[in-house]
């Protein structure tokens, strides 16, 4: 039929939940040159307007339209360092496709019927990366002589870093971890990001001349002063959200109550679900219940009901969230694929307290229902307890995703650096620089928890500013 929409082809359900590989299958030739021929090349294009790095949505698709593939990629990089990761992992649904023509004003995220972007910008990343297509830095920059601090690995290090590297600074990467990626590596499974796609991206940046250092914590092995003693002229702070927040309420302690980011680390980083070919363990439930309603928590659901499934356990892993399905905030992608993995939603639903048998092991948890009250300070109705509503359910694995906070390892030790009572970095929102003057920030260290290509948007902004200060100590101007 006329203008429906083309959507991505995914693995069979039955099979995906055996394995980790990747689930969304993206877009073939035909089906992205169909689903391109949709784009109607509005006058004004209101897309790019939600895309936080302002990728020209147009051009790229008019480029793709006419299969020059080459030139859609070159149209995206321009702008993106890293389209066939944001094209797996974006929610377009709130930023680019909400604002497409096809979604009607106030729907709370991009209609059916709006343009697929970023299963396009997957098709196109993916053609470019298969290509080999590299970008040049900029050859006898005036900037040369300058080097460029950046802490931390995450989306908003590495966009800082390519940003800084294409205009001819030297770069390097501090990474407290022994390896790159921050979220997108220890916390975003690989059946939605598999690793060959970010290495490859990760490696074009080294391509052009960006140096990566880990096992380097920035506060611990050198100070701010002692970068800038070395000679950086500027520092980019890409430190991220990594702190688990928690409920406080009683039995939080009891073993196998995990925070998501542990469960999702010993996984995705430590491949615990290969123990003890692997060193670190994990323990599988065969009650798991995931407490929250972001992407976090429907990754480690998603990853929780793969380990059961894999392990032969009768799959029983259930999201408990406070509110209804539509004030979740993740991706509407992951809340039905979850669904159709076979994760159970208890919606309305408030936990009490976990209850723990004699060996100090959860075994259930206790929690109340409620109902949707007034819109609170951000925008969502409240949830409100019923009275004398509670019940119990078997637990013997929970797994709290219910939202990150700032580390202060750097912070801590840092003099002079100015944060909020969250601990989060307090930055010029023109340019991202901190109350120290060269220090720059961005990504989820400033606001918290947002998205990857927020936290790229916050880094692309500081890279501008970064490079005016080159340019400044260079020439005096
Ligand atoms: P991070 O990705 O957290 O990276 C920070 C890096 O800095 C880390 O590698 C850390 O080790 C390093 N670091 C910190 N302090 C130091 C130091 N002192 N010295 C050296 N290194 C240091 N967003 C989306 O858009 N789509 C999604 O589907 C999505 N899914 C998500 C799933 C999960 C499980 C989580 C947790 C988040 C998800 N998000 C998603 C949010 C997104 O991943 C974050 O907004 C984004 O990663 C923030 O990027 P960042 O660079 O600021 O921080
Ligand atoms: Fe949309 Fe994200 Fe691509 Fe920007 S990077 S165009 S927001 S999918």
């Amino acid at each position: 039929m006329k203008n429906e929409p083309v959507t991505a082809k995914e693995e069979d359900r039955s099979s995906r939940v055996m394995n980790f590989g990747e689930v969304v299958l993206g877009f073939s030739e035909t089906e992205a040159l169909a689903e391109a021929s949709r784009c109607i090349q509005c006058k004004d294009p209101k897309c790019v307007n939600g895309c936080p790095v302002g990728i020209d949505i147009k051009e790229f698709i008019s480029r793709l339209s006419k299969k020059d593939y080459d030139g859609a990629y070159l149209t995206i990089r321009h702008k993106n360092n890293f389209p066939s990761i944001c094209g797996r992992v974006c929610p377009a649904e709130y930023q680019c496709r909400k604002l497409c023509v096809f979604t009607k004003k106030g729907e709370p995220f991009a209609s059916e019927k709006a343009i697929n972007i970023h299963f396009l910008e997957r098709f196109i990343g993916d053609h470019g990366a298969a290509k080999g297509i590299e970008l040049k830095a900029a050859e006898a920059s005036d900037l040369a002589g300058h080097k460029v601090a950046v802490v931390g690995s995450g989306p908003a290090g590495l966009c800082a870093a390519g940003e800084l590297a294409r205009r001819g600074v030297k770069v390097v990467v501090f990474e407290g971890l022994h390896t790159t990626g921050g979220v997108l590596r220890y916390g975003i499974p690989p059946f939605r990001l598999p690793r060959n796609i970010l290495d490859g991206e990760i490696d074009s940046l080294k391509k052009l001349g960006v140096e990566i250092r880990t096992n380097f914590i920035v506060g611990r092995a050198r100070t701010i002063d002692e970068l800038f003693a070395e000679g950086y002229s500027a520092i980019f702070l890409g430190l991220g959200a990594g702190i688990p927040s928690f409920m406080n309420i009683p039995g939080e302690n009891l073993c196998n109550v995990y925070s998501a980011n542990e469960f999702l680390t010993r996984v995705n980083l430590m491949s615990a679900h290969k123990f003890p070919e692997y060193h670190t363990p994990v323990n599988i439930g065969k009650h798991i219940i995931v407490i929250g309603g972001g992407n976090t928590a429907m990754d480690a659901a998603r990853v929780a009901i793969r380990l059961q499934n894999m392990n032969g356990i009768k799959p029983d892993t259930t999201i408990s969230y406070r509110r209804t399905e539509v004030e979740m905030p993740a991706r509407r992608l992951e809340i039905e694929h979850a669904k159709e993995e076979g994760v159970k939603f208890e919606l309305l639903t408030k936990p009490e307290e976990f209850i723990g048998g004699e060996r100090g092991f959860v075994m259930r948890m206790r929690a109340s229902r409620c109902e949707l009250g007034e819109p609170d300070a951000s925008g969502r109705r409240k949830p409100v307890v019923i009275p004398s509503s509670a019940f119990e359910a078997d637990c013997d694995l929970a797994i709290i995703a219910i939202g990150l906070g700032a580390n202060t390892i750097l912070t801590g030790v840092t003099p002079g650096i100015k944060i909020d009572k969250y601990g989060d970095v307090i930055v010029d929102p023109e340019t991202m620089e901190t109350s120290i003057k060269g220090v720059y920030a961005g990504g989820d260290i400033v606001g918290g928890e947002g998205t990857v290509i927020e936290a790229m948007g916050m880094a692309k902004k500081a890279s501008l500013a970064i490079l005016d200060r080159l340019r400044h100590l260079s020439t005096g101007f």
